[in-house]
């Protein structure tokens, strides 16, 4: 089968959260399968630094945009280790930036702009390179016009109506809503400005426009879409993670995880010591992931309790205020880096003995995933994915061998707090559980092969739905 990928992010080259490790991830497990996989991206400016070589296709088109002809170029290099071609969108005005989305808490004003263009050249670059894909496959509401298109402007005409479009929904809080005016942008007939279509309360919202017109609909879930990357990929593997200082596995992870606390701990200037349990958090800086509750407890632990935190992350500025004024006072036992540093996150997941999650809700979540994987014990929300992955500390799930982590219910710093008191009592006083509580958590398998074969059912049965209208085997 010949897939297209359009996402606003892919590791290596742009991120923001997991729809970049889902869309570095998914298309190499499809190749491997033995599809013909490429994938676009805007040509960001992080895209130009990474090192990875952009070689310009040659391909210059002229994108529609409102009333304006705006040129883009297409570059193009393959995700690495691997031969899945990624074309990137250069225009720089509109990509040429510092972030993806926004800078200091506030979206770019342009945004619609930026990826109605965005959408409009995948297809025109689609037609001009002659990719001929049977199945689009777009993500959240950057690219909620691209199923759109495929069923309005574009319909009818090949190569479009051999295209088969499939939107996954990452986050549903994230829905591209826009003034109504910028429907002037997209091009579309007003007609489609109605409450079945693009319409939500007076507003277009793209990633409504996503669901109503695309073929296939999937959300991510643990259990469906978005797993962490198997072993041979390497990304999140503390076997062969190149960003430790020590790699380990569960036969060794005892000396592995120590070698890379103390340099954590050196690295972020807190006391080398191995007796204090070091919690970690990396995550973007906003409300969804519980940072009003794990602030309070910070504020009432770092002065009496005896243990280290490592922040990582970036977001909203109050978020952001309230952590550095608490590194200012606490400087030996709080580290915190306001920045987004892939290496760094891996070092954190590394080196910390137990890793805070108390998100407000959470479509899949990834890094409770990676924290299982690299030894540190999960102290997490009950919510979402959160509670599809982690198995609570119970004398019931100990005994079945099943527990992983520390959970709790109620959205309240209190109970965040009794959960992480309970793990720092079992890290203190319960040496065997703890081991096995890590153990269990290293030795599950999370492996993008299975998410890859369920799409790819997935495409199959939404091309045939699309083709024939009637149900296959
Ligand atoms: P979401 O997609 O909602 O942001 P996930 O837990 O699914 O949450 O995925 C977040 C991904 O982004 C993880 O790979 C995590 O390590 C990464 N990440 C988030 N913030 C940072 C940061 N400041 N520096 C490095 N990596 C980060």
């Amino acid at each position: 089968m010949k897939i297209c990928f359009a996402c606003s992010e892919v590791v290596p080259l742009a991120k923001t959260g997991g729809l970049a490790d889902v869309c570095g991830s998914l298309p190499i497990e499809l190749q491997k399968l033995g599809h013909q996989v490429s994938l676009f991206l805007p040509a960001y400016r992080s895209a130009k630094q990474t090192g990875l070589k952009l070689k310009p296709t040659g391909l210059k088109l002229e994108i529609p945009v409102g009333p304006k002809m705006v040129p883009a170029e297409i570059l193009s290099t393959t995700l690495p280790d691997s031969d899945v071609s990624v074309y990137l969108v250069d225009q720089p005005q509109y990509y040429d930036r510092p972030q993806l989305y926004g800078e200091s808490g506030r979206d770019y004003p342009d945004n619609c702009e930026r990826y109605v263009f965005f959408c409009r050249a995948v297809l025109e670059a689609i037609r001009s390179l002659r990719l001929e894909p049977e199945v689009l496959h777009a993500h959240d509401w950057q690219t909620g016009l691209l199923p759109t298109y495929l069923k309005t402007e574009y319909a009818g005409t090949p190569p479009y109506d051999q295209i088969t479009s499939v939107f996954t929904i990452h986050n549903l809080a994230y829905q591209g809503r826009f003034w109504h005016w910028d429907m002037l942008l997209t091009g579309l007939d007003w007609k489609h400005f109605n409450w079945r279509e693009l319409e939500f309360y007076g507003q277009l919202n793209l990633l409504k426009a996503g669901i109503v017109f695309a073929d296939a609909l999937t959300t991510v879930s643990p259990t469906y879409a978005r797993e962490i990357q198997t072993a041979e990929q390497g990304c999140w593997n503390p076997a062969t993670d190149r960003a430790l200082p020590r790699t380990y596995s569960v036969r060794n992870w005892k000396e592995g995880k120590a070698a890379c606390k103390a340099a954590l701990q050196q690295h972020s200037g807190l006391e080398v010591r191995a007796d204090l349990p070091l919690i970690g958090a990396v995550g973007r800086l906003v409300s969804q992931k519980g940072w009003s509750l794990i602030l309070p407890v910070m504020q009432q632990w770092l002065p009496t309790i005896d243990a280290q935190w490592v922040i990582l992350g970036t977001g909203e500025p109050e978020f952001e205020q309230q952590l550095a004024q608490l590194q200012k006072r606490y400087p030996g036992k709080l580290a915190v880096h306001l920045k987004f540093a892939d290496e760094l996150a891996h070092q954190i997941e590394a080196g910390s003995d137990m890793f805070l999650m108390p998100s407000h809700y959470e479509p899949c979540g990834l890094n409770q995933m990676y924290s299982m994987v690299y030894g540190s014990v999960p102290v997490v929300r009950s919510t979402g994915g959160l509670f599809d992955t982690v198995v609570d500390a119970t004398p019931y799930n100990l005994e079945r061998k099943q527990a992983t982590g520390f959970t709790f219910g109620p959205f309240l710093s209190e109970s965040l707090e009794q959960a992480l008191a309970r793990a720092v009592c079992c890290y203190h006083s319960q040496p065997r559980v703890w081991s096995q509580l890590v153990e269990t958590g290293m030795s599950l398998n999370w492996s993008w092969s299975e998410s890859a074969r369920k799409y790819e059912q997935l495409y199959e049965r939404a091309i045939c739905l699309r083709l024939s209208r009637t149900p296959c085997q």
